[in-house]
């Protein structure tokens, strides 16, 4: 077990994909410790292997029971592509809603996991934590993206470029995960699944957010999407290191427009849906026209967000029976994004 005191870092945040670099001089030192949590277990079992806190490896999650059987024939493979390394397609036809894949993370440390000015000190610290994992989870990281090149300590860097929220109701600050299948999903503006974490069960999932062909490519999130072309490729560039190709991105100059302009309208929105406020012109024809740029767009999160910003927005305006209908598709997209337990339907 290795201790280590981080006094005056760089820390990198990546908050539900969006990740942002900030001085750690807001924070306090803190006291990381990197402990095995099933040691004994190998790579194709469900529990993760790994923490790098010290206050994870006490959370109550480690006493209960393993969590539900991932898929017994998943309904993907990993493919070799020719230009974006692996990638995760269908090998059937998958329903919306359907559960793709379901993991425990090999790795889960916080998401301000500490990068120290000295690269040398921050490799000896990564290096010891990995040592705990298990050959074929060692294996495993070793053989994914690390999108930072030179610029940063091998090991951090798989890690940063792999790392998927870890949501803890009530946590007192963010978790991230590395979920060595789901993080081969590649990048996709109008994504066709969905990553939830379940603190119940503590495993990342994808579910399929609309119906997704034999032989079409599983594709996740990894920048703001409500955005533009421009803003999405320079978030992508910069945190990534690859120009977006997508669907979306290559659509003609014409489209492309419509799509930003729809895009920047729904973005302007989310600090007001997330403050829970309303501006005094904002109608329930608005939040209507919203809802059908965000289907048109592929943006079913934030189609299933807007729904609840104008569930609040009905309540308000006393339009009972659109608030009612508003609410009755919320728990009906709720339930397509984070499955049949998701949290959000209490
Ligand atoms: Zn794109």
């Amino acid at each position: 077990m290795l201790i280590l005191k981080h006094v005056g870092l760089i820390l990198r945040i990546r908050a539900l994909s969006r990740p942002i670099t900030v001085m750690a001089k807001h924070l306090k030192p803190r006291t990381f410790c990197i402990t095995p949590v099933r040691p004994e277990m190998q790579v194709s079992s469900s529990w993760t292997t790994c923490t790098i806190s010290k206050k994870i490896v006490r959370w109550e999650i480690w006493k209960q029971p393993p969590p539900p059987a991932a898929p017994a024939n998943p309904p993907y493979v990993l493919e070799q592509s020719s230009d974006k390394g692996i990638k995760m397609v269908a090998r059937r036809p998958i329903a919306m809603g359907e559960l793709i894949a379901l993991e425990r993370p090999l790795v889960v440390s916080r998401t301000d996991v500490a990068i120290a000015e000295d690269q040398s000190t921050t490799g000896i610290f990564y290096r010891a934590a990995l040592s705990g994992l298990s050959p074929a989870a060692r294996n495993t990281i070793k053989s994914l993206r690390n999108s930072f090149g030179p610029e940063q300590e091998p090991i951090l860097g798989t890690l940063l470029t792999n790392y998927q929220p870890v949501t803890i109701p009530d946590a007192d600050t963010e978790y991230s995960g590395l979920f060595p299948t789901l993080c081969r999903a590649n990048h996709a503006c109008s994504p066709n699944a969905n990553f939830f974490f379940n603190s119940r069960s503590f495993t990342g999932q994808f579910h399929a957010v609309r119906a997704i062909a034999t032989g079409e490519e599983i594709t996740a999130l990894y920048c703001e999407l409500a955005a533009s072309r421009q803003e999405r490729r320079a978030e992508l560039q910069e945190h990534y290191k690859f120009l977006c190709e997508c669907p979306t991105c290559s659509l003609p100059a014409d489209l492309v427009a419509q799509s930003d302009s729809r895009r920047r309208a729904i973005g302007k929105l989310i600090p007001m849906m997330h403050a829970g406020a309303y501006a005094d012109d904002l109608t329930v024809a608005r939040i209507e026209e919203l809802l059908g740029w965000a289907t048109d767009e592929g943006l079913y999160a934030l189609y299933a967000e807007i729904l609840v910003y104008g569930f609040g927005l009905a309540t308000k305006l006393g339009a009972s029976n659109q608030a009612r209908k508003w609410s009755q598709l919320a728990a009906t997209a709720f339930k397509v994004l984070d499955g049949a337990d998701s949290p959000r339907l209490n």
